[in-house]
Formats: structure tokens, C-alpha cells, sequence
């Protein structure tokens, strides 16, 4: 039995020092690596993202490049350029506001994209990782004020087109559940969409998804559907467990957790598709880093083969660190060889 470990690796772009992470990484279990492809990364540091997806390679790890924050559709801290740079291109709130966020079905964003992952496939990537793609979500990321969870998006003429050729009537004013509806398959439409034009680039590029592990995941058929995109190749999700402690903790591990490890197992079974699951190794709270071992073992009793945390060291080196990085990483990565060694 193969298994895939890995974390994400980010805000060092200094080749000697990713070296010393890779072997630092090798040598704790870790065989695949996910390498943030921000929009800053690709317009001042693409020559260095093809030399650390060659160092990688060096090292026998499996690389995909991830659209960290790319025009503020996929999560990720980065700051979107494209969306300070088209107002005209961002959603459009049902407030007539429109946040740092494009559109999903805007043909200049999609155009936008399709640039982008020729760029990461030029830097020689094994695979294309979607991280997060979603419509406006009131008070994520910092990056808009509103936590009026009455705000909604995406209004703008292109959904509002797409809306009417799927039900024949106007987009109302209000989210419905058709308007739910609507934005969840206009989420399948551009992971179809990028994922043909990947393909056409370069068919051995693997296409990777990892959805927010929200309502939308657990209670509709949204991973389903996804694995029946035949151009896509890996379903994932990143069912992470915020503050939460003690026995909150343990029942979010053997409810949500575990039903999300549930749907990616169905999903392989039925599609023969491969999935993976991303392991909180941010913000871990001192006292709660069982929940890490815990976690990884779900998985694999889920059949779950490729498993990732996000980030490399529990985060250290940034504001979102975890109370004791070393610990995390040692907890991580003590389970990542357990089962390479099995
Ligand atoms: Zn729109």
C-alpha cells in the first residue's frame, strides 16, 4: 500500500534554505509537496517556483502548483493584483458592492486563469491544485468587511445570464436554494472548464481539487459530481476543526471529520478516483495536538492514501502558527512514517 504525505510550503523563495526543507521534509515522510503559486509568485518569482519544482523533483517528492489567493476565488493569504486591478471583473453583491473577489463565470477572469496555469505547467509541475474555489463567503479571509451573512454573490451579468439559461427566469433578489444551486454548479462548470484547457496543455498534469469541508460538501452531492468531471483527477476536501477543544473537538473528529472521510472514500470507490484530505497544522492550540494523530488515522482507516497538512513545521513562521509548531510537526509527521513503515 503507497501512501502520499506532504504539507504546503510557502513565503520562502530562497533555493539553500528549501533545500535544507526538503530534507527535512524526506527525511520525516513526506513524498509530496503542495508549492503556492500566488499571482505575486508568478509575476516576480516564476524562475525560482521551476527551480524549487526541480530541486523537489531531485528529492523524489510529487509537486502541484496551488493558485494561492489567485483573484481572490481561492483561499489562501495572498493578496489578489488582478482584483485591485478589475473592479470591473469582481462579483457583484446583492448590495451592489463588489469585494476583492472575481467571478468565477466571468470570461475575463477564466482567461485570466487559463494564463496562470500554463505558467505553473511551464514550471514544471506534476500537478494542478484548486484550492478552495468558492463564490463570495461574508467575512473570510479579512479580505472584505461585510460578516452580514445576508451579503451574498456573485450578481454580476455573466451569473446573471448563466442563471436564467438554467431555470429560464430571472436571478432573484434573494439566495435562494436555486440560486444555492446555481452557485455550486457554476463551481463544477470552471473546475470542468480549467480542468479541459489543462488537459489540452499538457494531458499529464494531474487536476486536483480541495473543497471547503462546509454544508455544501457534507450535505449535497457535490463530490459526486465532481468525480464524474472526467478531466479531473483528485477529490479532496480539508475538514479542519478551528478552536475547537476537548470534547467539541472530539465530536467534530468523529462527526464532520469522519463524515468527510466517508464521502472521499465513497467517491474512490465508486469513481476510481483518487482523493486526498489536508490536516490542520495551523493555529493548533496548545493541549490539543492529539487531534492531529487522531486525524491522520481516520483517514487511513478511510482508505484516504494521500493526506497533507497545512503547513510545513505547523506554520511557524507565520500569524497563523500553531502554539507549539514543533510539536505538531513531530505529532504529523511520527504518524507519516508509522504508516510508510507499515
Ligand atoms: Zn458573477
Amino acid at each position: 500500500m503507497t501512501y502520499q504525505f506532504g504539507v504546503s510550503y510557502f513565503s520562502n523563495r530562497m533555493p539553500e534554505h528549501f533545500v535544507k526543507d526538503l530534507e527535512e521534509m524526506r527525511k520525516k515522510g513526506c513524498n509530496q509537496l503542495l508549492l503556492t503559486f500566488s499571482e505575486n509568485d508568478r509575476e516576480f518569482y516564476k524562475e525560482t517556483i521551476r527551480e524549487f519544482v526541480a530541486l523537489a523533483h531531485e528529492y523524489e517528492m510529487k509537486v502541484a502548483l496551488g493558485p494561492w489567493g489567485v483573484g481572490g476565488v481561492f483561499g489562501g493569504e495572498a493578496y489578489s493584483n488582478y482584483a485591485a486591478q478589475y473592479y470591473e471583473h469582481r462579483q457583484l453583491l446583492n448590495n451592489d458592492d463588489r469585494p476583492p473577489s472575481a467571478c468565477l463565470n466571468n470570461p475575463h477572469f477564466r482567461d485570466f486563469f487559463s494564463e496562470w496555469f500554463k505558467d505553473a505547467i511551464d514550471c514544471g509541475t506534476d500537478a494542478i491544485f484548486y484550492d478552495e474555489p468558492h463564490f463570495f463567503l461574508p467575512g473570510w479571509n479579512n479580505l472584505y468587511a461585510a460578516d452580514d451573512a445576508s451579503v451574498w454573490g456573485c450578481c454580476c451579468r455573466y451569473c446573471r445570464e448563466r442563471f436564467e439559461t438554467m431555470y429560464g427566469k430571472s436571478m432573484p433578489d434573494s439566495e435562494t436554494d436555486e440560486v444555492k444551486t446555481f452557485k455550486r454548479e457554476m463551481i463544477l462548470d470552471f473546475l470542468k472548464f480549467a480542468s479541459c484547457k489543462i488537459k489540452k496543455v499538457k494531458a499529464e498534469v494531474e487536476t486536483q481539487v480541495c473543497l471547503i469541508t462546509d454544508e455544501q460538501f457534507l450535505q449535497t452531492d457535490i463530490a459526486d459530481r465532481l468525480a464524474q468531471i472526467p478531466e479531473l483527477d483528485n477529490v479532496g476536501t480539508d475538514p479542519y476543526w478551528g478552536f475547537k477543544t476537548g470534547k467539541e473537538l472530539e465530536d467534530y473528529l468523529s462527526n464532520e471529520f469522519t463524515q468527510a472521510c466517508k464521502i472521499l472514500s465513497e467517491v474512490q470507490q465508486k469513481y476510481q478516483k483518487t482523493t486526498h484530505l489536508w490536516i490542520k497544522n495551523f493555529l493548533v492550540k496548545s493541549g490539543t495536538e492529539d487531534a492531529i494523530k487522531k486525524a491522520v488515522d481516520i483517514a487511513v482507516a478511510h482508505d484516504i492514501r494521500s493526506i497533507l497538512a497545512w503547513s510545513y513545521q505547523g506554520t511557524r513562521y507565520m500569524k497563523i502558527r500553531c502554539d507549539d509548531p514543533d510539536l505538531v510537526w513531530e505529532t504529523l509527521t511520527e504518524r507519516f512514517q508509522h504508516y510508510l513503515l507499515k
